[in-house]
Protein backbone atom coordinates (compact mmCIF):
# COMPACT_ATOMS: atom_id res chain seq x y z
CA UNK A 1 0.00 0.00 0.00
CA UNK A 2 0.73 3.32 -0.50
CA UNK A 3 3.08 2.81 -3.53
CA UNK A 4 2.08 3.74 -7.35
CA UNK A 5 0.87 0.59 -9.76
CA UNK A 6 1.22 -0.08 -12.94
CA UNK A 7 0.00 -3.08 -15.17
CA UNK A 8 2.55 -6.58 -14.98
CA UNK A 9 2.39 -7.21 -19.01
CA UNK A 10 0.81 -5.48 -22.03
CA UNK A 11 -3.04 -6.79 -23.04
CA UNK A 12 -5.96 -5.96 -25.61
CA UNK A 13 -9.21 -6.36 -27.00
CA UNK A 14 -10.68 -4.79 -30.04
CA UNK A 15 -14.54 -3.34 -30.77
CA UNK A 16 -16.41 -0.76 -32.35
CA UNK A 17 -16.61 3.12 -31.31
CA UNK A 18 -20.16 3.78 -29.73
CA UNK A 19 -20.66 7.18 -31.64
CA UNK A 20 -18.43 6.67 -34.70
CA UNK A 21 -18.89 2.86 -35.66
CA UNK A 22 -14.95 2.76 -36.16
CA UNK A 23 -13.20 -0.47 -35.55
CA UNK A 24 -11.05 0.10 -33.14
CA UNK A 25 -7.63 -1.98 -31.19
CA UNK A 26 -7.09 -1.20 -27.18
CA UNK A 27 -3.86 -2.07 -25.83
CA UNK A 28 -2.55 -1.38 -21.92
CA UNK A 29 0.79 -1.17 -21.60
CA UNK A 30 2.90 -1.18 -18.55
CA UNK A 31 4.23 2.55 -17.98
CA UNK A 32 6.33 3.76 -15.39
CA UNK A 33 5.89 6.03 -12.43
CA UNK A 34 4.67 9.26 -12.70
CA UNK A 35 3.27 8.31 -16.21
CA UNK A 36 -0.21 8.21 -15.13
CA UNK A 37 -3.10 7.17 -17.12
CA UNK A 38 -1.66 8.34 -21.01
CA UNK A 39 -3.52 7.36 -24.08
CA UNK A 40 -1.69 7.44 -27.15
CA UNK A 41 -2.96 7.14 -30.65
CA UNK A 42 -1.57 3.99 -31.71
CA UNK A 43 -2.58 4.96 -35.23
CA UNK A 44 -0.61 8.38 -35.15
CA UNK A 45 2.69 7.44 -34.39
CA UNK A 46 1.70 7.24 -30.71
CA UNK A 47 0.66 10.47 -30.34
CA UNK A 48 0.11 11.18 -26.55
CA UNK A 49 -3.11 12.71 -24.95
CA UNK A 50 -3.10 12.51 -21.04
CA UNK A 51 -6.39 11.35 -19.26
CA UNK A 52 -6.43 15.13 -18.07
CA UNK A 53 -8.82 17.85 -17.33
CA UNK A 54 -6.79 20.22 -19.69
CA UNK A 55 -7.58 17.87 -22.81
CA UNK A 56 -11.32 18.16 -22.29
CA UNK A 57 -12.67 18.84 -26.18
CA UNK A 58 -16.40 17.52 -25.88
CA UNK A 59 -18.72 16.22 -23.33
CA UNK A 60 -21.94 15.80 -24.86
CA UNK A 61 -23.06 11.82 -24.60
CA UNK A 62 -19.60 10.60 -23.76
CA UNK A 63 -16.52 12.60 -23.02
CA UNK A 64 -14.24 13.00 -25.41
CA UNK A 65 -10.03 14.57 -25.04
CA UNK A 66 -8.04 16.43 -27.58
CA UNK A 67 -4.71 17.50 -27.58
CA UNK A 68 -3.20 19.61 -30.51
CA UNK A 69 -6.38 18.70 -32.90
CA UNK A 70 -5.94 15.02 -32.02
CA UNK A 71 -9.63 13.76 -30.55
CA UNK A 72 -10.06 10.04 -28.81
CA UNK A 73 -14.17 9.95 -27.64
CA UNK A 74 -15.94 7.87 -25.18
CA UNK A 75 -12.90 7.26 -22.78
CA UNK A 76 -14.80 7.00 -19.73
CA UNK A 77 -15.63 3.31 -19.19
CA UNK A 78 -12.02 2.53 -19.55
CA UNK A 79 -11.01 5.28 -17.40
CA UNK A 80 -13.38 4.62 -14.79
CA UNK A 81 -12.04 0.40 -14.79
CA UNK A 82 -8.44 1.85 -14.38
CA UNK A 83 -9.01 4.65 -11.60
CA UNK A 84 -11.29 2.55 -9.42
CA UNK A 85 -8.53 -0.77 -9.98
CA UNK A 86 -5.98 1.51 -8.58
CA UNK A 87 -4.03 1.59 -11.87
CA UNK A 88 -1.63 4.97 -11.30
CA UNK A 89 0.17 4.55 -14.39
CA UNK A 90 -0.77 2.94 -17.81
CA UNK A 91 -0.64 3.91 -21.26
CA UNK A 92 -4.14 2.84 -23.39
CA UNK A 93 -3.43 2.52 -27.08
CA UNK A 94 -5.65 2.77 -29.34
CA UNK A 95 -5.41 2.82 -33.16
CA UNK A 96 -8.39 4.88 -34.18
CA UNK A 97 -10.53 8.21 -33.01
CA UNK A 98 -12.78 6.51 -30.70
CA UNK A 99 -12.20 3.52 -27.79
CA UNK A 100 -14.60 0.56 -28.30
CA UNK A 101 -17.52 0.11 -26.29
CA UNK A 102 -17.66 -3.25 -26.24
CA UNK A 103 -20.76 -4.71 -24.54
CA UNK A 104 -20.98 -0.83 -23.25
CA UNK A 105 -20.03 -2.00 -19.00
CA UNK A 106 -16.20 -1.57 -17.91
CA UNK A 107 -17.02 -5.52 -17.36
CA UNK A 108 -14.47 -6.28 -19.93
CA UNK A 109 -11.68 -3.70 -19.13
CA UNK A 110 -12.40 -5.19 -15.77
CA UNK A 111 -11.45 -8.48 -17.04
CA UNK A 112 -8.59 -6.70 -19.67
CA UNK A 113 -6.73 -5.36 -15.68
CA UNK A 114 -7.18 -9.36 -14.91
CA UNK A 115 -4.79 -10.82 -17.31
CA UNK A 116 -2.76 -8.03 -17.13
CA UNK A 117 -1.84 -8.52 -13.43
CA UNK A 118 -0.61 -5.41 -11.39
CA UNK A 119 2.66 -4.29 -10.22
CA UNK A 120 3.96 -2.09 -7.44
CA UNK A 121 6.17 0.34 -8.48
CA UNK A 122 8.77 1.97 -6.05
CA UNK A 123 7.57 5.53 -5.76
CA UNK A 124 5.28 6.73 -3.71
CA UNK A 125 1.64 7.28 -4.89
CA UNK A 126 0.49 10.62 -4.55
CA UNK A 127 -3.44 11.71 -3.70
CA UNK A 128 -5.25 14.82 -4.90
CA UNK A 129 -6.73 15.86 -1.49
CA UNK A 130 -9.33 17.74 -1.45
CA UNK A 131 -9.85 20.82 1.47
CA UNK A 132 -12.46 22.76 0.59
CA UNK A 133 -16.18 22.11 -1.20
CA UNK A 134 -16.72 23.13 -5.08
CA UNK A 135 -20.21 22.81 -6.70
CA UNK A 136 -21.45 22.96 -10.08
CA UNK A 137 -25.35 23.71 -10.60
CA UNK A 138 -27.71 23.63 -13.80
CA UNK A 139 -31.26 24.07 -13.50
CA UNK A 140 -32.26 21.10 -11.12
CA UNK A 141 -28.47 18.96 -11.90
CA UNK A 142 -26.04 19.87 -9.61
CA UNK A 143 -22.60 18.31 -8.38
CA UNK A 144 -20.34 19.01 -5.69
CA UNK A 145 -16.83 17.74 -4.04
CA UNK A 146 -16.36 17.37 -0.93
CA UNK A 147 -13.53 17.16 1.88
CA UNK A 148 -13.15 13.37 2.49
CA UNK A 149 -10.31 10.50 3.82
CA UNK A 150 -11.18 8.19 1.33
CA UNK A 151 -12.54 8.01 -2.12
CA UNK A 152 -16.97 8.03 -1.89
CA UNK A 153 -19.12 8.97 -4.43
CA UNK A 154 -22.99 9.26 -4.29
CA UNK A 155 -24.79 9.51 -7.77
CA UNK A 156 -28.72 9.87 -8.10
CA UNK A 157 -30.38 9.84 -11.36
CA UNK A 158 -34.53 10.35 -11.71
CA UNK A 159 -35.81 9.46 -15.50
CA UNK A 160 -39.36 9.70 -15.35
CA UNK A 161 -40.06 5.79 -16.63
CA UNK A 162 -41.71 3.12 -15.42
CA UNK A 163 -38.12 1.26 -15.08
CA UNK A 164 -36.03 3.89 -13.77
CA UNK A 165 -37.33 6.63 -11.63
CA UNK A 166 -35.07 7.72 -8.80
CA UNK A 167 -32.00 6.03 -8.36
CA UNK A 168 -29.17 5.86 -6.10
CA UNK A 169 -25.58 4.93 -5.51
CA UNK A 170 -23.63 5.47 -3.04
CA UNK A 171 -20.23 3.57 -2.69
CA UNK A 172 -16.42 3.60 -1.54
CA UNK A 173 -14.38 3.64 -4.91
CA UNK A 174 -11.88 0.63 -4.66
CA UNK A 175 -11.30 -2.54 -6.69
CA UNK A 176 -14.35 -4.82 -5.29
CA UNK A 177 -16.62 -2.62 -5.03
CA UNK A 178 -16.43 -1.80 -8.44
CA UNK A 179 -15.90 -4.99 -9.48
CA UNK A 180 -19.29 -5.98 -7.55
CA UNK A 181 -21.38 -2.80 -7.45
CA UNK A 182 -21.03 -0.81 -10.63
CA UNK A 183 -18.84 -2.73 -13.36
CA UNK A 184 -21.33 -4.76 -14.91
CA UNK A 185 -23.67 -1.32 -15.43
CA UNK A 186 -24.20 -0.93 -19.76
CA UNK A 187 -24.95 2.24 -21.53
CA UNK A 188 -28.60 3.02 -21.62
CA UNK A 189 -30.30 4.99 -24.56
CA UNK A 190 -34.25 6.10 -24.69
CA UNK A 191 -35.74 4.54 -28.28
CA UNK A 192 -37.30 8.15 -28.83
CA UNK A 193 -33.56 9.73 -28.48
CA UNK A 194 -32.13 7.12 -31.35
CA UNK A 195 -33.33 8.35 -34.27
CA UNK A 196 -31.90 12.57 -33.16
CA UNK A 197 -28.83 11.08 -31.78
CA UNK A 198 -28.17 9.10 -35.20
CA UNK A 199 -28.87 12.63 -37.17
CA UNK A 200 -26.46 14.68 -34.83
CA UNK A 201 -24.52 11.80 -36.32
CA UNK A 202 -23.64 10.20 -32.95
CA UNK A 203 -24.41 6.47 -31.67
CA UNK A 204 -23.54 5.05 -34.89
CA UNK A 205 -22.07 2.40 -33.67
CA UNK A 206 -24.95 1.62 -31.11
CA UNK A 207 -26.59 -1.63 -31.26
CA UNK A 208 -28.83 -3.58 -28.78
CA UNK A 209 -25.69 -5.78 -28.09
CA UNK A 210 -23.73 -2.42 -26.30
CA UNK A 211 -26.80 -0.19 -24.77
CA UNK A 212 -29.92 -0.47 -23.10
CA UNK A 213 -32.46 0.47 -25.33
CA UNK A 214 -35.44 2.00 -22.93
CA UNK A 215 -39.15 1.92 -24.71
CA UNK A 216 -42.04 4.26 -23.11
CA UNK A 217 -42.60 1.32 -20.90
CA UNK A 218 -39.88 -0.96 -20.31
CA UNK A 219 -37.05 -1.99 -22.27
CA UNK A 220 -36.20 -3.45 -25.63
CA UNK A 221 -33.76 -5.54 -24.76
CA UNK A 222 -33.72 -7.39 -21.06
CA UNK A 223 -32.82 -8.62 -18.89
CA UNK A 224 -31.26 -6.07 -17.12
CA UNK A 225 -28.68 -7.36 -15.14
CA UNK A 226 -29.41 -4.72 -12.27
CA UNK A 227 -32.90 -3.14 -11.30
CA UNK A 228 -31.23 -0.24 -10.69
CA UNK A 229 -28.30 -0.24 -13.71
CA UNK A 230 -28.97 2.80 -15.00
CA UNK A 231 -28.28 4.49 -11.52
CA UNK A 232 -25.23 2.31 -11.65
CA UNK A 233 -23.76 2.90 -14.54
CA UNK A 234 -24.26 6.66 -14.09
CA UNK A 235 -22.23 6.18 -11.00
CA UNK A 236 -19.62 4.23 -13.65
CA UNK A 237 -19.58 7.50 -15.93
CA UNK A 238 -19.06 9.70 -12.92
CA UNK A 239 -16.17 7.81 -12.06
CA UNK A 240 -14.66 7.90 -15.34
CA UNK A 241 -14.86 11.68 -15.58
CA UNK A 242 -13.18 11.70 -12.21
CA UNK A 243 -10.29 10.06 -13.37
CA UNK A 244 -9.54 13.20 -14.99
CA UNK A 245 -8.06 14.88 -11.97
CA UNK A 246 -4.98 13.00 -13.20
CA UNK A 247 -4.57 11.84 -9.23
CA UNK A 248 -6.31 9.82 -6.92
CA UNK A 249 -8.79 12.00 -5.05
CA UNK A 250 -9.48 11.90 -1.57
CA UNK A 251 -12.69 13.16 -1.88
CA UNK A 252 -16.86 12.62 -1.59
CA UNK A 253 -18.27 13.42 -4.41
CA UNK A 254 -22.19 14.08 -4.68
CA UNK A 255 -23.79 14.49 -7.96
CA UNK A 256 -27.50 14.77 -8.38
CA UNK A 257 -29.13 14.08 -12.08
CA UNK A 258 -25.88 15.46 -13.47
CA UNK A 259 -24.06 14.26 -17.06
CA UNK A 260 -20.57 14.31 -18.19
CA UNK A 261 -20.59 18.14 -19.07
CA UNK A 262 -21.09 18.63 -15.34
CA UNK A 263 -19.04 16.33 -14.23
CA UNK A 264 -16.27 17.40 -15.79
CA UNK A 265 -17.13 21.24 -15.22
CA UNK A 266 -16.51 20.38 -11.77
CA UNK A 267 -13.08 18.75 -11.97
CA UNK A 268 -11.74 22.13 -13.86
CA UNK A 269 -13.35 24.46 -11.13
CA UNK A 270 -11.79 22.05 -8.63
CA UNK A 271 -8.40 21.93 -10.59
CA UNK A 272 -7.93 25.61 -11.47
CA UNK A 273 -8.61 26.97 -7.66
CA UNK A 274 -5.04 25.70 -6.03
CA UNK A 275 -6.65 26.61 -2.46
CA UNK A 276 -9.16 23.87 -2.95
CA UNK A 277 -6.82 20.79 -2.22
CA UNK A 278 -3.26 19.97 -1.69
CA UNK A 279 -1.33 16.90 -2.94
CA UNK A 280 -0.60 14.62 -0.47
CA UNK A 281 1.49 11.17 -0.45
CA UNK A 282 -0.66 10.17 3.03
CA UNK A 283 -2.79 7.16 2.54
CA UNK A 284 -6.63 7.35 2.85
CA UNK A 285 -7.33 7.23 6.89
CA UNK A 286 -7.65 3.75 8.53
CA UNK A 287 -11.65 4.04 8.28
CA UNK A 288 -11.44 3.62 5.10
CA UNK A 289 -8.98 0.55 5.33
CA UNK A 290 -11.01 -1.04 7.92
CA UNK A 291 -14.16 -0.72 4.98
CA UNK A 292 -12.11 -1.43 2.87
CA UNK A 293 -11.27 -5.14 4.21
CA UNK A 294 -15.05 -5.50 5.59
CA UNK A 295 -15.87 -5.14 1.95
CA UNK A 296 -13.55 -7.80 0.48
CA UNK A 297 -14.24 -10.00 2.85
CA UNK A 298 -17.93 -9.54 2.09
CA UNK A 299 -17.02 -9.89 -1.13
CA UNK A 300 -15.94 -13.38 -0.96
CA UNK A 301 -18.14 -15.75 -0.72
CA UNK A 302 -18.21 -17.67 3.10
CA UNK A 303 -17.54 -21.08 2.12
CA UNK A 304 -19.97 -22.01 4.79
CA UNK A 305 -23.08 -20.41 3.32
CA UNK A 306 -23.94 -23.21 0.92
ZN1 LIG B 1 -21.30 5.44 -19.97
Amino acid sequence: MGFQTTIQRSVGTSGIGLHTGVASRLRLVPAPADTGILFRRADLENFPIAAHDSNVARVSYATSLMRQGVLLSTTEHVLAALYSCGIDNVYVDVDAIEVPILDGSAEPFVKLLDQAGMRRLRRKRRYLKVLKPVDVAEGDRRIGIYPANEFRVRCLVDYEHPLVGRQEVELLVNGPNFRQLLARARTFCFFRDIEPLRAMGLIRGGSLENAIVLTDDGVMNGPLRFADEFGRHKALDLIGDLALAGLPLLARVEAYKAGHALHTQVVSRLLADRSLWTITTEEPRSAASVQDRQTSEAVTPAPAAD
